[in-house]
C-alpha cells in the first residue's frame, strides 16, 4: 500500500535510491542536526588526519532513515578516502569479507549496514582485522591445512544498526567511537525540507515546510518523501510551488495525521486501547494482533510513539499512555 511505503523508512527501489542520493549532504557542515555527533566526529576526524592515522572504527545506531549512510559517506569524504558499502546479510561467507578487506586502500571506509546481522564465522574474521589490521586465512583442508596471516591497510569500519543491543559484546567493544542518532527536532526537519526543496528547484512557504516537518516522525527520509509527494500535488493542483493549503490537502489525502501517524500507528494504538484495555502487552502478542513483524514495530513504529509520549516500555510489556487516548478520541479511564 502506498501509505505504508511512505511512512516505512526503508529503501524500496533504485529510483527511490537515486532520489535520496541527490539529496544527501556531502560535508559535515551540510549535515543538519545531530549536533553532538557532528561535534565529536569533527574532532576525531581532524585528530586522525593530524596524526596521519586511520579514523577509529565507528558504530552508528538509531532507527532507519536518520542519516547513518549519509554520515558514513560524509566521514569518508572528510577523510579524503573511498567508501565501500555493504551490509551484514550480504556478507555470507568469511571469504566474502576477506575479499572486501583485501581490496581496501589505506584510510578507506568500509560501511556495513545492519551489522548486527553478520554471521558468527564472518564476525570472527573481523576481530583481528579491526584490532591489528590483520587477516588470518586458512589454506587447504584437513591435516595439511595451514593458516597464513595477511596485513591489511589501515582502514575504518563504520557499522550501522537499528539494534545496538543485538550486537555481540566482542564486536561492540571493538568500536572506538559509538554514536547514537536521535530523532530530529521539527526545526531541524524544517531546515532539511527547505534544503531539499532548494535542491529540487521547488519553491516552498515556511509554514508548508514546518507542516511537512511536523508530520515526518523525526525522520529525514520521511520528510524528503513527503516533500516529493506534496510537490506532485502542487504541480497538479497549482503552479508547482508549495503552500500550506496544498501541503495539508496532500498529507490528508495520504492519511498522515497532524502528528505524522499513519494507519498502522493508529491500528497499533487502537489495539492496545480497545483489545487490551490499556493493559501492558508483550511485543510478540501485539505484533501478532496487528499483523506486523516484531522488528518493524520495534525499529520503525515504536521509537516515534515513545518519543511523543504515546506508549511506554515497561517490564510487563508496552503500555499505551493517556496522550494516545486523547489523540485518537478515546476516553481514558485510568489505571
Ligand atoms: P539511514 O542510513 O540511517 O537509514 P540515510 O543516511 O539513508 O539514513 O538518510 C536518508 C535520507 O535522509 C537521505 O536521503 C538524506 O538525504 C536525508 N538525511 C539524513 N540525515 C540528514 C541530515 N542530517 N541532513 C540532511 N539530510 C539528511
Amino acid at each position: 500500500m502506498e501509505e505504508e511505503r511512505i511512512m516505512t523508512p526503508g529503501l524500496e527501489d533504485q529510483r527511490e535510491e537515486r532520489f535520496e542520493n541527490s539529496l544527501r549532504p556531502k560535508t559535515l557542515d551540510e549535515y543538519i542536526g545531530q549536533d553532538k555527533v557532528k561535534e565529536n566526529m569533527k574532532i576525531y576526524i581532524e585528530a586522525a588526519k593530524k596524526r596521519g592515522e586511520a579514523l577509529d572504527h565507528v558504530l552508528l545506531y538509531g532507527p532507519p532513515g536518520l542519516g547513518k549512510t549519509t554520515l558514513s559517506n560524509i566521514i569518508s569524504n572528510e577523510m579524503c578516502s573511498n567508501i565501500k558499502i555493504t551490509s551484514g546479510p550480504a556478507i555470507e561467507k568469511p571469504g566474502d569479507l576477506a575479499s572486501l578487506l583485501t581490496n581496501l586502500s589505506e584510510f578507506d571506509v568500509l560501511f556495513i549496514d545492519e551489522i548486527h546481522r553478520l554471521s558468527k564465522s564472518v564476525e570472527e574474521i573481523l576481530y583481528p582485522a579491526l584490532e591489528d589490521y590483520t587477516l588470518d586465512i586458512i589454506i587447504g583442508k584437513g591435516p595439511s591445512s595451514r593458516s597464513i596471516r595477511l596485513d591489511l591497510p589501515k582502514f575504518t569500519l563504520i557499522g550501522a544498526t537499528t539494534k545496538a543491543g543485538a550486537l555481540t559484546t566482542p564486536l561492540r567493544d571493538r568500536f572506538g567511537i559509538v554514536n547514537r542518532l536521535e530523532l530530529y527536532s521539527i526545526e531541524d526537519l524544517t531546515t532539511i525540507v527547505k534544503r531539499s526543496s532548494n535542491i529540487l528547484g521547488v519553491e516552498i512557504e515556511e509554514e508548508a515546510a514546518i507542516e511537512i516537518a511536523r508530520r515526518s516522525r523525526g525522520t529525514p527520509r520521511i520528510a524528503n518523501r513527503l516533500l516529493k509527494r506534496v510537490r506532485d500535488y502542487a504541480i497538479v493542483l497549482g503552479d508547482g510551488s508549495i503552500n500550506l493549503k496544498i501541503t495539508k490537502h496532500a498529507l490528508n489525502k495520504l492519511e498522515i495525521d497532524e502528528l505524522g501517524l499513519d494507519e498502522i500507528d493508529r491500528r497499533l494504538l487502537e489495539t492496545m486501547i480497545v483489545q487490551y484495555s490499556g493493559r501492558a502487552v508483550g511485543i510478540e502478542a501485539l505484533a501478532a494482533t496487528v499483523g506486523e513483524e516484531v522488528d518493524t514495530i520495534e525499529d520503525v513504529y515504536e521509537p516515534y510513539l515513545i518519543q511523543i509520549g504515546f506508549i511506554a516500555r515497561t517490564l510487563r510489556g508496552r503500555k499505551v499512555l493517556p496522550a494516545a487516548y486523547k489523540h485518537l478520541g478515546y476516553e481514558y479511564k485510568g489505571e
